[in-house]
């Protein structure tokens, strides 16, 4: 039996004749893009999230990259984001024409570190791009205050994060907009991409919509500036609808799964040893990826293989050390708590369907790795 850290194929066949239901009556509709899928996906997101406005684009990057556009950042601005995260976080920011900045993250629960995000501002800054990164929310409030006293924006990058509280309120509320992928391994997946884009402002929302419709205002087919094609596919919306409705039922077992490590592994974990993810007072976890700690990680990966179970590093290769950035300059050493963090973080399988034999399979395997090691 071999373990990976995602499957689908055992949701699939729990809730297959839900999807391909999904699947047929968007063939059979008539109205193939932007029809009554997307709208009603839209309206049932953004009322799951209590908010006005929700825009559906075809992907988690163009979310990010069209959620920048729509607050008016582009060329000469700077954004402030994380080093430690999915790299197209980044090549979004990149894509938008602004300049990425980076901040350094906190050793504890590898969130961005707003003492560092305040030390990079400069005259230029228009944005911070906060990370929910693995499913918990990074420090809002602190955020939202140095934004606030520096007149810039706020994007979440919600990617890692559906549905993941803090002190009450769900990301993707907290600041001008929010970035959201469907990408299949994400807390609500589709079955190929999608993204959408939440605001509370009816103008960022309208220009959202002009963005992702090649910059055209619908009415009149008229291009005020060149946008994107970057719709939400009607497929993907409809079967988005079906598992929104599930979206909580996802985030219990993702928790469930997580409570059995913590009970399975905790007497293990110690200073210099396996270090298990904390979640932060006032936040609630979704558990898009369980990343642990220990600073013989290659061992324990490459030892795991033989027991045929095959791990993630989420991420390996920090993005300001990455060659496509180099232009960026940033040296090794530059971002230290990342750097860091790089070479000791590995992820442990995690989705909502995860048999436990098979999650009990990987706790052995990795008791016996590390009493070994
Ligand atoms: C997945 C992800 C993205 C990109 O989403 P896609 O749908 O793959 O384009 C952006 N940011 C973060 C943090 C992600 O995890």
């Amino acid at each position: 039996m071999t373990t990976r850290v995602w499957d689908y194929l055992a949701e699939y066949a729990k809730e297959k004749d839900d999807i391909l239901d999904a699947v047929q009556k968007v063939f059979g509709s008539g109205q193939l893009v932007l029809g009554e899928s997307v709208r009603e996906f839209e309206a049932e997101f953004a009322g799951y999230h209590g908010l006005a406005h929700c825009t559906g684009v075809d992907n988690g990057t163009n979310a990010v990259k069209l959620g920048l556009e729509a607050l008016g950042i582009g060329p000469g601005d700077e954004v402030i984001t994380v080093s430690n995260t999915a790299a197209p976080t980044v090549v979004a920011i990149a894509g938008a024409g602004a300049t990425p900045v980076f901040a350094d993250i906190r050793a504890d629960d590898f969130l961005i570190d707003v003492d560092q995000v305040a030390a990079a501002i400069t005259p230029r800054t228009k944005a911070i791009v906060p990370v929910h990164l693995y499913g918990q929310c990074a420090d809002m409030a602190a955020l939202n205050r140095l934004a606030g006293e520096h007149g810039l924006k706020i994007l979440e990058d919600c990617a890692q994060a559906h549905g993941a509280r803090q002190h009450g309120r769900i990301a993707g509320t907290m600041g001008d907009a929010a970035a959201f992928s469907f990408y299949p391994t994400k807390v609500l997946g589709a079955y190929g991409d999608g993204g959408a884009v939440l605001t509370s402002d009816e103008e960022i929302d309208r220009n959202l919509r002009q963005l992702r419709y090649y910059g055209m205002e619908k009415v009149y087919y008229v291009v005020r500036s060149p946008g994107h094609n970057a719709r939400l596919d009607e497929v993907q919306a409809e079967i988005l609808r079906r598992k929104l409705r599930r979206l909580d039922d996802y985030i219990a077992g993702r928790n469930a799964v997580a409570r059995r490590y913590e009970e399975r592994l905790g007497d293990l974990t110690g200073p210099g040893g396996l270090l298990l993810p904390a979640t932060n007072p006032g936040n609630t976890h979704v558990y898009y990826v369980y990343v642990v700690r220990h600073p013989r990680r290659d061992e324990i990966i490459e030892a795991l293989k033989s027991h045929d179970i095959f791990l993630n590093i989420s991420y390996p290769w920090p993005v300001h050390t990455m060659s496509g950035f180099a232009g960026l300059g940033y040296r090794p050493g530059s971002l230290p708590v990342t750097e860091e963090l790089a070479g000791e973080i590995f992820s442990l399988p995690m989705y909502p369907s995860l048999p436990e034999s098979e999650q009990d399979r990987v706790i052995d395997a990795l008791r016996t790795v590390l009493e070994k090691l």
